[in-house]
């Protein structure tokens, strides 16, 4: 039978004529086992229509029989290849260790499964999904060999194709100067780039994009589930972090975008599924925000100069005004003793005295009309967290060389109070002044300036509490009388400070008085009503 064969495969192609000459009448044989019966031709039929390219080789891989995929798939006819070795469909790019691999598997008795770069016919090279798997005789050696192959060219190229633009993808966001993430309709993070993964580690809020999330749901409430519902983007949403144990603060700013995808996996095959996904990008925009808070200090730092100066003329000249009612209040009551005596001897004095009364009018009626008038202040909701964080920012450089220790200690969610930014400025600026003064004469060993906010049912609590010498009890009504100072050349109000202070906080129907209960050093309290409307300036 193996003489035969061989003049057999030379001049025949298809496996049923070689079967029908080598075995007559196998056909009307039927295949029996535990697992089947069919007639054996039903076997050759199936391996020469298979829709995969099939050869049977000798030990050495000399090609006994191909079907009719093989054809198609190589190029090649039958006379081309039968008598030929495997290596016929090579392209030679093959590493020589992959071969030895094959051969070292088949021969051992193994199925060999793996990819070959093979050459077709008419010099188009393809990629070969082969498997070997090696047919044994009675005796248990290997009497043959079948392969089995698939042309994959074209799925390896899409599946390449996928890798490079999943790969430049990365790249393009790994190069990206923006934190971004892609997360899905459950939260979970798909795709990240090298500033998220930074972020990580530089917040230590756990999961950034769960802690941004978290904080763009709660602040845009319904308006969250609308824009996803209708795939709109969302962008420019600040937030200010502080960082381990509140050491940094950090500004950062969230844009996100939704997007529609098609499932990939198996149970989306007949259903067309698809899931939503969300790429938000997260940008620090910290820079930007303390270049911004320098101009608006800046500006702030202007605005108040201007407006300290006003203030501080307008107060002396009100000031002045009031010293000057004293003696004019004396000289009137001596005009009317004199005008009561009708006495001709004190004519003379009477005279002068009503000139100088009148001068004195003329005088005070001077001063008012030099007196600058301040404009009306605009009512705004305010935060008073914000004006004070303001105010530390425009002391900061005084603090900081007088090396005054600050306790900022900032109720987190205060409620605002309507207001008069400017006037609020203002008012705890001279407060803070005030500190900075005490402390910088004082020789107490530590220095430093408290500030907290807090809040009750009715009311809105600022205290400025500096560790400097206090001010004796004894003193405590008189220093919000106007020129009034404790110290002994007097400040740049001339002791007229704490009266405005008071002044703005009775504007804004508040109330300010030194903690009676505090000794080591001197502790404003200032208290605001949180829902009642303050009478305009
Ligand atoms: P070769 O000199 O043929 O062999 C290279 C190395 O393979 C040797 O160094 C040795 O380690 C090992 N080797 C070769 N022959 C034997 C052997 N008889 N016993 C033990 N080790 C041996 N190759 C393809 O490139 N494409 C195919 O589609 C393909 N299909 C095959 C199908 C079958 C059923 C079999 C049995 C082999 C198939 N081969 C195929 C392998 C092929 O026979 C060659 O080994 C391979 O192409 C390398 O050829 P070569 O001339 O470069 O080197």
């Amino acid at each position: 039978m193996k003489k035969n064969s061989l003049r057999f495969l030379q001049t025949h192609t298809s496996m049923a004529n070689v079967i029908d000459e080598l075995a007559p009448g196998v056909f009307e044989e039927v295949y029996k086992d535990e697992r089947g019966v069919v007639p054996y031709n039903l076997f050759v039929e199936t391996v020469e229509q298979v829709p995969i390219a099939i050869s049977i080789t000798d030990k050495k891989a000399k090609i006994l029989y191909v079907n009719e995929e093989f054809i198609r798939v190589t190029g090649y006819q039958p006379e081309d290849v039968l008598g030929q070795n495997e290596s016929l469909l090579s392209d030679k790019r093959t590493p020589r260790d992959v071969y030895h691999d094959l051969w070292h598997t088949i021969s051992s008795k193994k199925v060999w499964h793996g990819k070959l770069c093979n050459r077709h016919k008419f010099g188009r090279r393809y990629l070969a999904d082969l498997t070997i798997a090696p047919i044994l005789n009675e005796q248990g050696t290997i009497a043959y060999y079948i392969g089995m192959h698939r042309d994959i060219t074209e799925s390896y190229e899409s599946e390449k194709i996928g890798i490079n633009q999943k790969l430049l993808i990365e790249s393009v966001l790994n190069a990206s100067p923006i934190a971004m993430v892609v997360i899905d309709n459950e939260d979970r993070v798909i795709l990240d780039n090298h500033n998220y993964k930074a972020l990580v580690s530089d917040l230590d809020k756990g999961e950034p994009a769960h802690y941004f999330l978290k904080l763009l749901r709660d602040e845009m409430g319904d308006l969250w589930s609308e824009l996803q519902g209708k795939e709109q983007g969302f962008n420019n949403r600040e937030y200010k972090v502080e960082t381990k144990g509140g050491q940094h603060t950090l500004w950062f700013s969230c844009a996100g975008n939704w997007f529609i995808e098609n499932e990939v996996n198996v149970d989306a095959f007949f259903e067309n599924t698809s899931k939503q996904y969300l790429i938000l990008t997260i940008t620090d925009i910290t820079r930007q925000r303390k270049h911004i808070e320098e101009l608006h200090i800046q500006t702030l730092k202007t605005m108040m100069a201007e407006d300290e100066r006003v203030r501080s003329i307008r107060e002396t000249l009100l000031g002045a005004m009031h010293q000057i009612h004293l003696p004019m209040n004396q000289i009137r009551a001596a005009e009317q003793i004199l005008r009561h005596k009708r006495d001709d001897q004190n004519a003379g004095l009477l005279q002068i005295l009503q000139e100088i009364q009148q001068s004195g009018e003329e005088a005070v009626a001077t001063m008012q009309k030099c007196i600058p008038e301040i404009l009306q202040a605009a009512l705004i909701p305010i935060n008073l967290n914000q004006i004070l964080h303001e105010v530390l920012l425009l002391s900061h450089q005084k603090l900081w060389s007088h090396g005054i220790d600050v306790h900022w200690v900032p109720l987190s969610s205060l409620p605002k109070m309507l207001g008069s930014e400017n006037r609020l400025r203002i008012l705890f600026k001279q407060l803070i002044d005030n500190a900075i003064e005490a402390l910088s004469g004082s020789d107490c060993q530590e220095q430093h300036l408290r500030i907290t906010t807090d809040q009750d049912a009715d009311l809105i609590y600022v205290s400025i509490e500096d560790s400097g010498p206090g001010i004796p009890v004894e003193k405590r009504a008189k220093v919000f009388e106007p020129f009034y100072s404790t110290r002994s050349k007097g400040g740049n109000q001339a002791g007229m400070g704490l009266v405005m202070a008071k002044e703005i906080v009775i504007q804004h129907q508040g109330f300010i008085e030194i903690d009676p209960s505090f000794d080591q050093g001197c502790r404003f309290k200032i208290s605001f009503p949180l829902r009642r409307h303050v009478s305009k300036e």
